[in-house]
């Protein structure tokens, strides 16, 4: 079997240790991976066969050997959840061995930085702003009302968004929408052009056309970072690639980059699948590696995958364990969520308050020794999370649920925002006349400027003081609740005001949720790309769910590949349940079965084992530990 890159593998600088934490645990295909010397590396394998690790081990490699300087370094990421998790891996693969760690951000953080620097190239406001989403909206709206654009679908409009930014690059050939979304369009652009303003669309695009029209800024970030990293590449879109691919055409830079073709699931916001099998056109040279065992799931568990996928053959399992798949059939959403719970109480032990002292309680079932840590989840669409975090909270059973909304989107925390951004940019207007919107909307009585504000101190303190001024700082319910997060998310940036402010309006649902904790996690199945958990719910298993056709037109081979996702984060239990009927948005649906269940032979799932479990009051338990 061919195998790119061995012939090209360099003796190392240094011997190898006779036993060296970054390679013992490897197979031979990861390891080429990680010691892979030749030009672009295309690493191609399933869910679970340690594409994510062999990344951070090659980073982790590159440094220890002296290869790479940690500054050289860049990783880029979908989510920040997932950059974070990467850097923690990172940090301990080095283990005190490098004084810095790689730089890793996702692709809109990477954009706006180069922006920033270079942006005034291309006619960037400087300090230019970012359109957080509902003030986008309200400028769209605003647009509509005056205009023609009344008759224009606002969802529509939205919908065209990307593609008619990307038909603002020369070279973009975009079917061209109907003329009024045009017109739309061309006063949307020059509004934000007019405030100073970028929106999350922008960051890329303008990103791109910097590097194309500016060799030398290309020039400077490839000399900069000359080793590039991309995790889950199938998911990346056109503007993403050129941008990779302007940092290679100037300086050299070389591109390290994973993933799966059978997990793409971003079609629906523009990713392009294409770019995952033109790769070697796009980086010629590139090599490119597979990997082929499973380290994650049971063997039952893959073969279930296998099916689901209609493949020749299931992906070789590691694990012993063989793990099961069951199906829960339930009457309503309600009936649904309290089979969750019991079903987590019982895997956990059989009663609610037991382990939260102790940690870890031997399992009842399959002598799995679990906690709530151990525990996923997983749903289509958000709003199907309420149901199960209510019936979870009332058990008293911790969670941590992502894929909510984004915090920027919550009204305190925008008001927050908004006289920040005043303050840390005194001289721009727009954010002066936002935070008067603001204020003007919340009814507020506040005549305060900018200049009578203490500006220095940690973010932390900086917000504590403005919701003194505003007098919220003992806002309770949900409001409270968005305050509270924030202060929390904000002590990372330690006194780094516009660190936090851009991370702030670039934070989207999906990057939610510090998973860290003893938490069982609840979030949608776009949400769980990468994790993994040894016990996995599917809940809404159903036909117009999964896949979704409740709004219209549906990718179905997508939300099969979604569904795939979802599967492959077990480890060892994977429940799938389904309603047969649904409360969605106050709407009551009767509903049959997902055709994706039909995928599976009844030996390979059983229904779930539901005892004698019923439904019972429980008394109400206010968790306050977490
Ligand atoms: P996904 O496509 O879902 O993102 P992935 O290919 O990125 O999956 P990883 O998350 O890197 O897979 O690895 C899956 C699991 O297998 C992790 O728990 C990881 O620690 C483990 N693993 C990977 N490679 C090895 C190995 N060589 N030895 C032992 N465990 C491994
Ligand atoms: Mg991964």
């Amino acid at each position: 079997k061919k195998r790119p890159g061995r012939e090209i593998a360099p003796a190392r600088k240094t011997p190898p240790p006779p036993s060296d934490p970054i390679l013992d645990p490897l197979n031979d295909a990861q390891r080429e991976a990680v010691l892979h010397e030749g030009g672009h590396l295309l690493v191609v394998a399933g869910p679970g066969t340690g594409k994510t690790l062999t990344l951070t081990h090659r980073m982790a490699s590159l440094i220890r050997s002296g290869r790479g300087a940690p500054e050289q370094i860049l990783g880029l990421t979908f989510t920040r959840k997932a950059a974070r998790e990467m850097e923690e891996r990172i940090v301990s693969l080095l283990q005190g061995h490098a004084a810095a760690i790689p730089h890793i951000t996702t692709f809109h953080g990477f954009c706006l930085e180069i922006l920033r620097e270079e942006g005034h190239r291309i006619g960037m406001s400087s300090p230019f702003s970012i359109c957080p989403e509902p003030d986008r909206d309200a400028i769209i709206r605003e647009i509509f009302s005056k205009t023609e654009g009344r008759k224009i679908n606002f969802r529509t409009f939205l919908n065209h968004l990307p593609a008619l930014k990307r038909a603002t690059l020369a070279d973009e050939e975009e079917s061209t929408p109907g003329s009024a979304v045009v017109t739309a369009f061309r006063m949307y652009q020059e509004k934000l052009r007019g405030l100073g303003m970028l929106d999350l669309d922008d960051l890329e695009v303008e990103a791109s056309r910097l590097l194309d029209n500016h060799p030398g800024v290309a020039e400077k970030y490839a000399l900069m970072y000359p080793h590039l990293f991309v995790d889950e590449y199938q998911d990346t879109n056109r503007i993403q690639v050129a941008i990779l691919k302007a940092l290679v055409r100037v300086g050299g830079a070389r591109i390290f980059a994973i993933g799966d073709p059978d997990q793409a699931i971003y079609a629906f916001r523009g990713a392009d699948l294409q770019n995952f099998f033109r790769f070697s056109d796009d980086f010629p040279g590139a090599a490119t590696i597979h990997l082929e065992q499973n380290y994650r799931s049971g063997r039952r568990l893959l073969e279930g995958a296998a099916f689901l996928m209609e493949k020749e053959k299931p992906l070789e399992a590691v694990a012993k364990e063989p793990g099961n798949i069951s199906i829960a059939s339930c009457r309503s959403e309600k009936e649904e969520a309290e089979m969750v719970v019991a079903a987590i109480e019982r895997l956990l032990g059989g009663t609610t308050y037991f382990s939260l002292d102790s940690g870890r309680v031997a399992s009842h079932e399959d002598g799995m020794s679990l906690s709530f840590c151990d525990i996923g989840v997983l749903y289509r669409l958000n709003t199907q999370g309420d149901a199960l975090e209510e019936a979870l909270s009332r058990a008293g059973i911790p969670l941590v649920r992502s894929g909510e909304t984004p915090l920027i989107q919550k009204r305190p925390v925008r008001l927050i925002c908004s006289f920040l951004q005043m303050v840390q940019y005194p001289g721009t207007d727009s954010y002066r006349k936002n935070y008067a919107r603001m204020v003007e909307e919340m009814n507020m009585q506040v005549p305060l400027f900018p200049e009578s504000f203490p500006g220095t101190g940690t973010v932390p303190d900086l917000i504590r003081k403005c919701m003194g001024i505003h007098g919220i700082e003992t806002a309770s319910g949900e409001d409270g609740e968005s305050l509270r997060r924030l202060l929390a998310w904000a002590e990372v940036f330690d006194d780094d005001l516009p660190a936090f402010l851009d991370a702030l309006v670039l934070e989207r649902g999906i990057d939610h949720g510090g998973l860290e904790g003893d938490r069982v996690g609840l979030m949608s199945l776009h949400a769980a790309k990468g994790l993994e958990w040894p016990v996995v719910f599917i809940t809404g298993c159903e036909d117009r769910l999964i896949p979704c056709s409740l709004f219209g037109d549906h990718d179905n081979a997508e939300e099969r590949r979604l569904f795939y996702v979802g599967m492959t984060r077990a480890r060892s239990r994977l429940i799938l349940s389904h309603a047969r009927r649904r409360a969605l948005n106050g709407r009551v649906l009767e509903m049959a079965p997902s055709p994706f269940l039909e995928a599976f032979p009844p030996s390979l799932c059983r229904p779930l084992d539901r005892g004698t479990w019923k439904p019972k009051a429980r008394p109400h338990h206010q968790l306050n530990l977490f």
